[in-house]
């Protein structure tokens, strides 16, 4: 049972009834991997790590620029050049160290995708790319994982989460993935440092909350915050789309590395 140090850092949880003794064990039981530790990834990691989620798993391959501390704010000055993994790995063990922490220092691709996420029980999708996006998807839809997406630009974000057989997935969505120049980049057209806090707070959230079993999640809504305005908007998706080549009826892609070639981009149907 919980020692009475745990007792005083989970107090604030234990007091919820959606979390008491039996949620906070349950967190404690809990795996969570987060793919990609820059802007969304980084405060989700820190929320889930304090909030004594008991393994977290990290995946980039990345390593740590000077650029990325203006928004990733689980990385240090210090960790400038290390690898993203081992710098958040190091900042969640100084805020928790009862969090089993897991790095994964590979890209994600269709031939390591569906080993990474296995043994995980909910998929954080921190990514800035959207190959990876509809690879992400299309992997937790065929390993029936849940997961959160979220994508951040400019003073812009949204959110979605998918649960298997409960709603649409993120293809159901957007379809395809876009050409190369139809959306940019973060690194192309900038973004708020803040909008990855706001949206990848969420994406904790949307974890902790389906872990949980409580509260209603992102399912067959998208969330769409405008950081100018400060306007939240939900936008419901029509759920599910049956032509949907991952989820549709028959689905099209049953495997993610046989179909790797349908990451490839193509045109865009938004
Ligand atoms: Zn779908």
């Amino acid at each position: 049972m919980f020692s009475p140090q745990e007792v005083e850092r989970y107090s604030r949880h234990m007091l919820l009834k959606n979390v008491g003794v039996k949620g906070q064990k349950a967190l404690l039981e809990s795996k969570v991997l987060i793919i990609g530790a820059g802007g969304l990834g980084a405060p989700a990691a820190l929320y889930l790590a304090a909030a004594g989620v008991g393994t977290i798993g990290l995946a980039d391959n990345d390593k740590v620029e000077l650029s990325n501390l203006q928004r990733q704010i689980i990385h240090k000055t210090k960790a400038v050049g290390s690898y993203k993994t081992e710098s958040a790995r190091q900042t969640i063990q100084e805020i928790n160290p009862g969090v089993n922490v897991k790095t994964h220092p590979v890209r994600i691709q269709p031939d390591n995708i569906m080993d990474i996420i296995k043994e995980y029980d909910f998929i954080i999708d921190g990514t800035d790319n959207f190959p990876t996006k509809f690879l992400i998807n299309n992997a937790c839809v065929i390993a029936k994982k849940p997961f959160t997406h979220g994508g951040i630009l400019r003073f812009e974000g949204q959110l979605m989460t998918y649960v298997p057989e409960k709603g649409p997935c993120y293809r159901c969505v957007f379809e395809e993935i876009p050409p190369e120049d139809a959306v940019p980049s973060c690194s192309q057209a900038g973004v708020m440092g803040a909008m990855g806090g706001i949206i990848g707070s969420l994406q904790a959230l949307e974890a902790l909350k389906y872990l949980l079993k409580t509260g209603e999640l992102l399912i067959g809504r998208m969330l769409v915050f405008d950081g100018l305005k400060m306007d939240f908007r939900t936008i419901t998706c029509h759920s599910p789309n049956k032509t949907c080549k991952v989820c549709g009826n028959p689905p099209r892609i049953t495997d993610v590395k046989k179909n790797a070639a349908l990451y490839t981009r193509s045109f865009c149907k938004l």
